[in-house]
C-alpha cells in the first residue's frame, strides 16, 4: 500500500491485519427476526449490545437489530451509550447495571435511560433532570432483586422507587424490571419463585397507579425456554449472537453464529523429531512433523488456556495448537496431506465443516461460556462486517 493508502486505513481504523473478525450482518439480522417470531406482536424486543456488542461490535450490530425489529438497545456503561448516540444512533438505549450516582447527568445527556435500584441514585437521576434543559421527562427502570442477589432493590424497596419515580413529573417510568439467576436451568422453580415476587410488585404497583410502561425480566435463556415470562418487553443478548446462553438450551431454529474469527499462515515451520514448540517447551515434536505459526495470540483474545488443548481449521481439517499460545503469535500443527503455505487462511473460530471450533467448542476447552469467549476478542482485531458475504464495513481499533 502507498503512503497516502496507508494513512487512509489508519484513519478508518482498520490495520490491514491476516487476523481479523468477520461479522455476518445477515446471519444476525436473520436472529433479530427469529427471535421477534416468537414474541408475541405486543412484546418488545430489546437488543443487549454492552461490552462492544459482545466482542462484535455494538454500533453496526444495533443498527443490524433496530433495522430487524428490535425497538431499544441494552448497554452496561454511560460510555457505551455514549459511542452509540455519536455513531448517530437515537433509539431508546437502556443502561442495564448500576452507575455512580455521579454519572447520573452524562446518562441523562446523552438520553440514556437509566436502571435505578437505590434512593441515592434516584436521588442523583431527579437532581440531574431537573437541572438539565432536558426536552422531556428522564427515562428509568427501576429494578427489584427477586432472589439475583446482584443488583437491583429489595423488592419492598423497588415499589417505593417506582412510586416515587412515578410521582415526579421530570422522571418517566419506562420500566419496572427483575434478572433471572437461573433461566438457563432445566429445572425452572426457582425462575418462577422469582416470577412471583416479581408480579407481585407489579400487582403493588397497579393498585397504587404507578404503572411502568414496560415490566421486563426475560434474557435470551428464558426467552428460549418458554413464553413464560416474555411480559411487554425481552432483553436479548447472546441469542442474537446466534450462540446458545448455556449447553442446555437450544437456540431458535434458524439461528445462526454471527462471528468467525480468520488469519492467514505467516510461516510454515519444519520441526525436527526431539525439537520443541513456544515458551516453556511444552510441546515436543516425536517424529518430524509440520507445523504453522498464525498470528493470533492472547493479545487478540485468543486466549492462553487454549496452549496445547484447543485447534484451528487448515485446509478442511483441524490444526491442534502446538505448546504455549503467546501474546501474539500461536502455532499449530498442520494436518498429513495438507499442503500448506505462507498467506493461505486459517479458520481459528467458525466452522467446524472447515475443521475450525465454534464457540461453544472453545467455550467447552476454556471451561468457560461462549459469551467470555467472544467479548474477549480485543480491540486489535479488526471487524469485517458481511453482508451478502461481502465485506461492507471494517471496523478497527478505535
Ligand atoms: C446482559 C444482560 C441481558 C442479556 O443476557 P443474555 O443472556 O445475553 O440474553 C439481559 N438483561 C440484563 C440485565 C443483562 O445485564
Amino acid at each position: 500500500m502507498n503512503p497516502a493508502g496507508a494513512a487512509a486505513a489508519a484513519s478508518a481504523g482498520t490495520t490491514g491485519r491476516a487476523t481479523r473478525a468477520f461479522v455476518d450482518l445477515d446471519a444476525y439480522a436473520g436472529n433479530v427476526r427469529v427471535a421477534r417470531s416468537l414474541l408475541s406482536p405486543a412484546t418488545e424486543l430489546m437488543a443487549v449490545v454492552k461490552a462492544n456488542g459482545y466482542g462484535h461490535g455494538a454500533t453496526m450490530v444495533a443498527r443490524e437489530a433496530l433495522a430487524a425489529g428490535a425497538t431499544r438497545l441494552g448497554v452496561a456503561t454511560v460510555a457505551e451509550g455514549t459511542r452509540l448516540r455519536g455513531e448517530g444512533i437515537d433509539a431508546p438505549i437502556v443502561l442495564l447495571g448500576p452507575i455512580d450516582p455521579t454519572e447520573a447527568r452524562s446518562a441523562l445527556e446523552m438520553a440514556l435511560e437509566l436502571t435505578v435500584a437505590s434512593e441515592a441514585l434516584l436521588d442523583a437521576v431527579a437532581e440531574a433532570a431537573r437541572s438539565l434543559p432536558l426536552t422531556g421527562a428522564a427515562g428509568v427502570h427501576v429494578k427489584a432483586d427477586t432472589g439475583m442477589r446482584r443488583y437491583g432493590a429489595t423488592p419492598d424497596e423497588a415499589v417505593g422507587l417506582a412510586r416515587r419515580v412515578a410521582a415526579d413529573p421530570t422522571l418517566s417510568l419506562v420500566g419496572f424490571s427483575t434478572h433471572f439467576a437461573a433461566a438457563d436451568d432445566a429445572d425452572d422453580r426457582f425462575t418462577r419463585e422469582q416470577a412471583e415476587r416479581f408480579e407481585r410488585c407489579l400487582e403493588r404497583l397497579a393498585e397504587v397507579g404507578a404503572r411502568p410502561r414496560y415490566a421486563h425480566a426475560a434474557n435470551s435463556a428464558a426467552a428460549l425456554r418458554s413464553r413464560r415470562h416474555d411480559y411487554d418487553l425481552v432483553r436479548a443478548g447472546i441469542a442474537l449472537y446466534g450462540l446458545r446462553p448455556a449447553p442446555s438450551v437450544a437456540l431458535a431454529a434458524g439461528m445462526k453464529p454471527v462471528l468467525s474469527l480468520r488469519s492467514r499462515i505467516a510461516r510454515v515451520i519444519e520441526v525436527g523429531p526431539g525439537e520443541t514448540v513456544g515458551y516453556g517447551r511444552t510441546y515436543r515434536a516425536e517424529r518430524a512433523e509440520r507445523a504453522a505459526l498464525v498470528p493470533i495470540g492472547y493479545g487478540d483474545g485468543y486466549r492462553r488456556g487454549l496452549s496445547g488443548k484447543g485447534w484451528m481449521g487448515i485446509g478442511g481439517r483441524r490444526a491442534p495448537v502446538l505448546g504455549r499460545v503467546s501474546m501474539d503469535q500461536t502455532v499449530v500443527a498442520l494436518p498429513d496431506g495438507v499442503g500448506a503455505e505462507i498467506g493461505d487462511e486459517v479458520e481459528i473460530l467458525g466452522d467446524p465443516a472447515a475443521g475450525a471450533p465454534t464457540a461453544d467448542d472453545l467455550a467447552g476447552v476454556l471451561g468457560t461460556i461462549t459469551y467470555e469467549v467472544t467479548t474477549a476478542l480485543s480491540a486489535r482485531v479488526d471487524r469485517h462486517f458481511l453482508r451478502g458475504g461481502v465485506p461492507v464495513a471494517i471496523e478497527g481499533m478505535p
